[in-house]
């Protein structure tokens, strides 16, 4: 029999809320009503809420809650003990107007960080360690501090981007334009 993907100690309510060759590690908890995608790893002492969104092939890395209404896209890494939020005015009893956070595919969120709600991290977008992000981040910028600023673009390979006249050309070959403090991949 094959081995199952979930460790025994992990709290999994309802199997069919994770995709095929996704991994469950020990003390990990995914809520029935939650939607993980297939061929993640979610990593010791995650928590997985109902009504959030994990894409395919995400690394959620320990002790990492994932709260109702925080989608995360297709090959996002979510570094150790990063913390989302769903509630700008939290009080002790349930509300309803939780707001919604959109991680865009292939981003990085380093460990610690902390991503206020009703914010979009952009695709292949870059969040230093530690960092506080109060604001949208666009497409593959690089922010850090507290809180978070732009301090750069990253290629989808990670390597720095630096735009001449708009144009900039990544060393692993994908080409990029900036106009109007965007970021868009141009045809090779
Ligand atoms: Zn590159």
């Amino acid at each position: 029999m094959a081995r199952s993907p979930f460790h025994p100690k992990a709290l999994v309510e309802d199997r069919r809320s994770v995709g095929a060759g996704t991994r469950v590690w020990a003390f990990a908890h995914v809520m029935r009503g939650a939607r993980v995608g297939r061929d993640c790893n979610l990593c010791d002492g995650c928590f997985i809420e109902t009504g959030s969104v994990v894409g395919d092939r995400v690394t959620v890395k320990n002790g990492v809650s994932i709260w109702e209404k925080v989608h995360v896209g297709d090959d996002v890494f979510i570094g150790p003990n990063a913390v989302f939020t769903n509630d700008l005015r939290p009080v002790s009893r349930r509300r309803d107007d939780l707001r919604p956070t959109f991680v865009g595919q292939g981003a990085c969120i380093g460990a610690n960080a902390t991503i206020l709600c009703g914010l979009t991290v952009g695709r292949y977008a870059f969040v230093g360690a530690g960092s506080v992000v109060t604001r949208p981040v666009p497409d593959h910028a690089l922010v850090y501090g507290n809180p978070a600023r732009r301090r750069g673009w990253l290629c989808r390979c990670r390597k720095s981007l630096v735009f001449r006249a708009g144009s900039a050309r990544c060393a692993c070959g994908l080409r990029y334009r900036l106009a109007a403090g965007r970021v868009r991949e141009a045809a090779r």
